[in-house]
């Protein structure tokens, strides 16, 4: 059988080297870095995603799962809030080209995808993340995505961000 997904062909192939996953990052070096709210809310997502682990809030009252982290359950109104692991498999939701530098350390990074991922697998929520590759690819609606886990190891505190590159 052959491989429904080769890694190149194809007009959606990345014509660059997926960032991420060699050491270097998507975005440059100098954005500030994405941490836990002070009272803690998200730190197990931020811990998970370090082991390379995607995790998604998830009421243990009603199941239910929501996304980003809340202290109340948007379903049923309970406190009692834990996480699941998924499998980071998604579809992208909808998606934008950006071309202005919102960030001095984005001027000589443009332009970028950002991606609303939809994860069917955790309740269709939906995470922000950049897509990988070619920053001039095609983008499609529905594409097949998956998590890639770009570690940021180089700062005082170490941290992992959640980006997303096509697989189908
Ligand atoms: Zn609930």
């Amino acid at each position: 059988m052959s491989d429904p997904y080769p890694a190149s062909g194809g007009a959606t192939a990345t014509a660059a080297p997926p960032s991420g996953a060699n050491g270097d990052y998507y975005l440059p070096v100098g954005l500030p870095m994405p941490a836990p709210s002070p009272e803690g809310l998200g730190a197990e997502f931020w811990d998970a995603v370090k082991r390379h682990e995607l995790l998604v809030q998830r009421c243990n009252a009603c199941q239910a799962f929501q996304w980003g982290p809340e202290y109340v359950c948007n379903e049923c109104h309970s406190f009692d809030l834990g996480y699941a692991r998924v499998s980071g498999r998604g579809r992208i939701f909808s998606w934008e080209r950006a071309w202005y530098p919102v960030h001095p350390a984005l001027k000589d990074a443009l332009p970028y995808i950002v991606v609303l991922v939809e994860l069917p697998d955790a309740g269709n929520v939906r995470m922000v993340g950049n897509l990988l590759g070619d920053r001039r690819q095609e983008v499609v609606i529905g594409a097949e995505v998956e998590a890639v886990f770009e570690d940021h190891n180089d700062g005082k505190v170490p941290y992992t961000l959640v980006q997303w590159r096509r697989t189908g």
